[in-house]
């Protein structure tokens, strides 16, 4: 009989492989109390098996291969940066001296320690530095154990589905370079920086399976399913015919899409639509080319801030920025401010008080860059200035009140004096938007929108805050509901406050790459969607083979839909295949003269 686990599916996509289970030896440390003659000896351990950590750390990153995506060099010059921290080659030099502890213990010590600084963090995005912090520790408790390094042998991974505690993104990088199938790991989130980068190197990933190494044996045959986050061992012979059909046809899909990149964004009704890309390093700006997206909607800057030991300087905002700009050759970037929370990053910064209780309503996003001038002015300076080389749209996070609003204005009103003073030139018109994506300013949309040149919805935050379930937290993921009524009326609502101020208004939070809810989007009045680029083309299939006219009453019906039951007949409804031709689509753009293949 089949075992069936079920995890969150991180990475799209089907596999077929044989298990190759990876345990790192040394992680279960044992306390011993040691003589005051033995504690020389066991600091020199330790220094030694530092070196050896930055050696491996070193070796992963020479063999890197060079088409890979710049930002995993910088994940491991991440990793290298924390080995040197004092946090980990003093730290535990002190308590090993002080407390006369063996070297593992002494880490495994600092390592609570760290974790629950970083746990307590504002920020989503920097509560995954967990991860590196729990990676760094891992890779030196190895080199403690004289354990060999599980990853210098990536060719026994070939065509296998890896089943981890956990990865580093270079572990998924180097993966990916030795045609690993797929992979699970036991621990590891939404947003962890290994379940992005699997996204964006298309390796089928399922996170959150807990304990599921006790379960699996080396060598057995399993699927994996990237969408629903399943893992099936033991499968039987139906099942394995049925996942290599879907594996054919999803192949099969992949081509047809490809057709789409040339169409215009345009639904069966006539409306045109503004497909943008979500953008979050620089290297993204090149698939967002491939699917030819009408530009930035949303570039988060938070990037920036990571993997350095201090807050970035204007003319490194300046640089990126201008760099993506040029890139783009004409299209608009729209440059989201810093949406950090309580930001570690800097001495000053971690020093800066007590740690939130509940950080994902504390000071995180413009509530944390009105709270530190010297992380904000030096990035507006830079997206003023950059606003005067090309189309530069600027979105402020996390927006509560119109006196925050009020204050961000007239802080740019200061920067462009402060410009003009020194003859730096700006965009005076650069447009003016806000993430929409706190219910109170949902609710409260009208006011903004009186205020904005453009609306940005953000879902990921306002589903958040709005069923009041954690985004990273594993265990209330099954109350994620993006069309539960309470969110479809505020977006309906957003969307309305819009047309009225005559503002266009984006939706750039998860749900609008997802193929499943964009004709609702669509349906409540969307038309501008922006996502990561490499869900551009399926959510444009989706898109230019409705009819608004059709979708608007059952978008009406969903918000009033009564339970679950409801909700899924009328979703079924809106996405039937009858508006789905993409065989007409693709055999229609096959007919077509060849336009410009894309238009930078
Ligand atoms: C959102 O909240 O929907 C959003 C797009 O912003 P982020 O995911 O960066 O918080
Ligand atoms: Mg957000």
């Amino acid at each position: 009989m089949s075992l069936m686990f079920s995890g969150i599916g991180v990475s799209r996509g089907l596999a077929i492989g044989e298990i190759h289970v990876l345990r790192r030896d040394g992680l279960d440390v044992e306390a011993r109390t040691l003589e005051k003659k033995e504690l020389a000896e066991e600091v020199r351990r330790l220094k030694k098996a530092l070196k050896t950590a930055r050696t491996q750390l070193r070796a992963t990153k020479d063999s890197i291969p060079k088409d890979a995506p710049s930002d995993v060099s910088a994940f491991i010059d991440s990793h290298l940066l924390m080995l040197d921290d004092k946090a980990l080659s003093q730290t535990p030099i002190d308590i090993i001296k002080a407390e006369q502890l063996n070297a593992e213990a002494a880490l495994k010590q600092q390592q609570q320690a760290l974790v629950s600084v970083f746990e307590a963090m504002d920020d989503t995005y920097i509560a995954t530095r967990v991860d590196d912090v729990n990676q760094v520790i891992a890779l030196i408790l190895q080199a403690l154990s004289g354990g060999a390094d599980p990853f210098t042998d990536p060719e026994a991974w070939k065509g296998r589905i890896v089943v981890a505690d956990d990865l580093t993104p270079a572990d998924t990088i180097i993966m990916q370079n030795h045609g690993v199938a797929g992979f699970v790991t036991e621990q590891g989130g939404q947003l962890s920086h290994t379940a992005i980068l699997a996204r964006s190197l298309g390796i089928p990933a399922v996170v959150g399976l807990h304990s599921v190494r006790k379960y699996l044996r080396n060598g057995e045959t399993v699927t994996l399913n990237g969408n629903s986050g399943l893992l099936v061992a033991e499968p039987t012979d139906e099942h394995l015919v049925d996942i290599k059909l879907r594996q054919k046809e999803a192949r099969k899909a992949a081509r047809e899409l490809s057709s789409l990149i040339d169409k215009d964004s345009v639904t069966l009704d006539g409306t045109p639509l503004q497909l943008w890309a979500n953008i979050e390093m620089d290297d993204d700006v090149k698939a967002l080319k491939r699917v030819n997206a009408a530009g930035v909607g949303l570039y988060r800057t938070e990037f920036l801030y990571m993997n350095r030991t201090s807050a970035p300087s204007e003319q490194d905002h300046y640089k990126e920025y201008t760099k993506i700009l040029r890139t783009l050759k004409g299209a608009p970037l729209t440059i989201r401010t810093v949406d950090l929370g309580a930001d570690k990053l800097t001495d000053s910064q971690s020093n800066a008080g007590p740690l939130a209780h509940n950080p994902a309503m504390g000071l995180r996003g413009i509530r944390l860059a009105l709270a530190d001038l010297s992380l904000f002015v030096p990035q507006l300076r830079a997206i003023l200035r950059t606003s005067a080389k090309g189309p530069v749209r600027l979105l402020i996070p996390m927006l509560t009140n119109l006196a925050e609003l009020a204050q961000v204005k007239a802080l740019i009103e200061e920067v462009k004096v402060a410009l003009d003073e020194e003859g730096l030139a700006y965009d005076p018109d650069i447009p003016i938007g806000g993430m929409i994506e706190i219910p109170a300013a949902a609710i409260a949309v009208r006011a903004f929108a009186n205020e904005l040149d453009f609306l940005s919805i953000g879902t990921n935050d306002l589903i958040q805050y709005t069923l009041a379930i954690d985004r990273i937290d594993d265990q209330v993921h099954y109350l994620y509901d993006p069309i539960h009524p309470a969110m479809l009326q505020l977006i309906e609502m957003i969307i309305k406050a819009g047309k009225e101020a005559n503002i266009p208004v984006t939706l750039c939070g998860e749900m609008a790459g997802d193929p499943t809810y964009v004709r609702v989007l669509l349906g409540l009045g969307l038309t501008e969607f922006s996502m990561p680029p490499k869900l551009l083309l399926a959510v444009k299939q989706e898109l230019i083979q409705s009819k608004i006219s059709r979708l608007r009453p059952l978008a009406q019906r969903l918000i009033q839909a009564a339970d679950a039951d409801a909700q899924q007949h009328l979703l079924g409804l809106m996405n039937k295949p009858a508006e789905k031709t993409a065989g007409k689509a693709s055999r229609k753009a096959k007919n077509k003269p060849r336009q410009r293949k894309n238009k930078f």
